[in-house]
């Protein structure tokens, strides 16, 4: 059977596996070697087997499986998701070009367009991933890409994504959405209509909080593109961080279940909690884009964000009393962690910028693991006993 054409959980296994296995080894073996012996003959520099080339056996198997996962044509991996990010936008934009971006953002991507977009002579504005009617105005006859995030950090909203599709198809926009929080288990870029999808493989899709990687997959013809830029930029992912995202991706779909789950059960208990003031998590009702969550996804993701009545000072004395969840700025993994974006993935923010985009001193984002969820409430319950 083509695997291509098999349900996720079997794609996630096997996609993109070498048939013949090579030498039988039913795991891709690492290819640990910088040089290759070369045919006198070859003319095409990019023939060359070099590791920085993106063309060892480890990088086309897993590239091929994130891409299979996604059901698009093809796919390329990186040494980081901000590898990923910032080749494919530059790779995008060419010379002089204008992106919108949702306002929202991961803060790396973000630093990446204020601090250094402009010296380099590209430019961007920020959108409300909220009000379509907004986008119209900010076009430019410089306007190459339109780049969002499924699920957004740290409160989770979530774009109109349906919106941002049929936008850039109207004006002829690369769409390119960041797919890190809502992983391939819970939402398709590619089949609702974007051109490309990213991800820091460093979170879901390895999994295991132990290599950095990224990812960007669409069609042939875009992803050659960035493939290009990547082979000359040089962030491409060294052979034995391939072995292990490899590994991690193949229980990518039970593992992001079983940690959407655990969201959803922690959101509902803590929402009803006295010490806390607001849950933010998609598959609540009560978040605001939760109608339009329900739309695009099957689960919610494995982050949420909670609030608490106590304020700044509450949220570092939870920190401190939790004794599962470590203190750490990341997510994705299977053990749960937790961090307050105001001192971590949001301090790069000015406290004007963090007031305008909600991000409140005391909001603690909690990553969820794969650990069992009554442990993780009744843990909550003890450190929130003032
Ligand atoms: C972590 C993260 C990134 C950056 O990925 P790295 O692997 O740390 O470079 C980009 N986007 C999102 C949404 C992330 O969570």
């Amino acid at each position: 059977m083509n695997v291509n054409k098999s349900r996720l959980e079997t794609r996630a296994v096997h996609a993109g596996t070498r048939s013949p296995r090579i030498e039988g080894a039913l795991v891709t073996p690492i290819f640990q070697s910088t040089v290759f012996e070369s045919p006198a003959s070859i003319d095409n520099y990019d023939d060359i087997v070099y590791p920085r080339l993106n063309n060892l056996p480890n990088h086309d198997v897993v590239g091929k499986r994130i891409a299979s996962l996604e059901g698009a044509e093809s796919g390329l991996v990186f040494a980081s998701g901000m590898a990923a990010i910032s080749t494919a936008l530059v790779a995008v934009l060419g010379k002089g070009g204008h992106a919108l971006v949702q306002d929202q953002l991961y803060g790396g991507t973000r630093t990446l367009l204020t601090t250094y977009f402009g010296d380099w002579g590209l430019d961007f504005d920020f959108i409300d991933g909220d009000d379509p009617d907004s986008w119209r105005g900010k076009l430019q006859t410089n306007t190459r890409t339109i780049f969002t995030e499924t699920i957004a950090n740290p409160l989770l909203q979530v774009a109109d994504h349906r919106a941002i599709v049929a936008f850039a198809r109207e004006h002829g926009l690369v769409s390119m959405v960041d797919n890190t929080f809502a992983t391939p288990v819970n939402f398709l870029p590619i089949e609702l209509g974007y051109d490309l999808s990213l991800h820091s493989c460093t979170k879901y899709l390895n999994g295991h909080s132990d290599i950095t990687a990224g990812a960007v997959v669409g069609s042939d013809t875009q992803v050659r593109r960035v493939r290009s830029l990547l082979n000359h930029l040089g962030g491409s992912l060294d052979a034995h961080a391939c072995f292990l995202l490899d590994r991690g991706i193949k229980t990518l779909v039970v593992r992001v279940r079983e940690q959407c789950r655990n969201a959803l059960t922690l959101a509902r208990h803590l929402e009803g909690h006295r010490a806390v003031s607001r849950v933010h998590y998609p598959g609540l009702e009560s978040h605001s884009h939760h109608q339009r969550a329900v739309d695009l996804f099957p689960d919610f993701g494995g982050v949420l964000a909670i609030e608490l009545a106590g304020g700044a000072d509450a949220a570092a004395q939870l920190i401190e009393r939790l004794t599962i969840p470590t203190s750490g700025p990341s997510l994705g993994g299977v053990e749960t962690l937790i961090t307050r974006p105001v001192v971590t993935s949001h301090s790069g923010l000015t406290a004007i910028e963090r007031e305008r985009l909600g991000i409140t001193d005391g909001l603690l984002r909690v990553s969820l693991g794969i650990e069992a969820v009554e442990d993780i409430i009744d843990d909550f319950e003890q450190a929130l006993v003032s």
